[in-house]
């Protein structure tokens, strides 16, 4: 039987429900005043079903003020579970990796879900804690980091803290093997170093009682990527054609910048898109630029050409 048009539109209208406005909300990512002046004007249209409230976009964030307390300067989510069960999605700890960042004023830790079918969920955010051991302490004792042991990732900077680590240029910087940084001649030489098999405090750069254990630790791409490159740039010869280029290629970059291969994430990807480039380079620089390009697109992108087979 076949239904008028009329008929069908008035069947399917129906009122936005407060769900309804509060995923828009999101979506648009209004503020608190922005989304009550859009709900305010919806109902006084008529366009909002009337269990809306205009005061309901204040209250959006309502249900999940209880997972969070103020303690120490540190405003954090104490009860991580609870939060996924109100959210609405399961707490596995193993789909999860927590990420902690920090400028010079603040610290703030988030989960992200791996392969990131889900948003970030900021656990932890603070203005007042320093960048130090005893601020990721207190963060990881506040989100009771031991009942649920995410991996966890960081710049090389932040996952120093947690390891225990000495700030600053230090002999053995690395968490993973016992890589002597003022060891200059065999830099390019000397593939092999030996694991670090024990973190005793007052050894080899350990300055505390690690947190976290080093296999939860993940290593950040974007972080190997500019590594990488810096230690590619600054080897290139600073006279050849192809110095030049990138020289000329990024033109709001300082000299002293490019000399010293400081770059961000954009740069490799607009450097990594020219195809001018690789042919500046001669054969031995070549073939390492390309090894890097292989590296990049093959093993640290989305797009892995390596695949992990099992466990171990
Ligand atoms: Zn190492």
């Amino acid at each position: 039987m076949a239904i008028s048009e009329v008929e069908l539109r008035r069947d399917t209208h129906t009122t936005p429900t407060k769900k309804n406005l509060n995923d828009l909300i999101r979506d648009l990512g209004l503020t608190k005043s922005n989304a009550e002046l859009l709900t305010s004007s919806l109902k006084q249209w008529n366009l909002l079903d009337e269990s809306v409230q205009v005061a309901d976009p204040r209250k959006r964030h309502q249900p999940f003020c209880s997972f969070f307390t103020r303690q120490d300067g540190l405003f954090v989510c104490h009860n991580v579970t609870s939060l996924f069960e109100a959210i609405g999605i399961a707490c596995n700890q193993n789909e999860w990796r927590l990420f902690t960042d920090s400028s010079s004023r603040s610290l703030k830790a988030v989960l992200l879900h791996n392969g990131n079918k889900y948003p970030s969920l900021l656990l932890a955010p603070s203005v007042h804690l320093k960048e130090n051991y005893n601020s990721i302490n207190i963060l990881l004792d506040a989100l009771r980091y031991d009942e649920y042991g995410w991996e966890v990732i960081g710049d090389l900077k932040i996952v120093a803290f947690p390891m225990g680590f000495q700030g600053g240029l230090t002999k053995c910087p690395c968490y993973l093997c016992l890589w002597d940084s003022r060891d200059t001649k065999p830099h390019y030489h000397r593939q092999y170093w030996p694991q670090r098999t024990e973190f005793s405090v007052g050894r080899n750069n350990v300055k505390w009682e690690p947190l976290v254990d080093p296999r939860k630790v993940l290593m950040p791409p974007l972080h190997i990527k500019l590594g990488l490159l810096k230690q590619f740039v600054r080897s290139v010869d600073k006279e050849s054609a192809a110095f030049k280029y990138l020289h000329d290629f990024f033109p709001k970059l300082s000299e002293a910048k490019v000399k010293a291969g400081v770059f961000v994430g954009p740069h490799i990807k607009k450097i990594l898109e020219c195809n001018e480039f690789p042919n500046k380079l001669i054969s031995k620089v070549k073939a390492a630029w390309d090894s890097f390009v292989a590296v990049v697109r093959g093993f640290l992108g989305n797009h892995k050409i390596v695949k992990l087979r099992g466990a171990g």
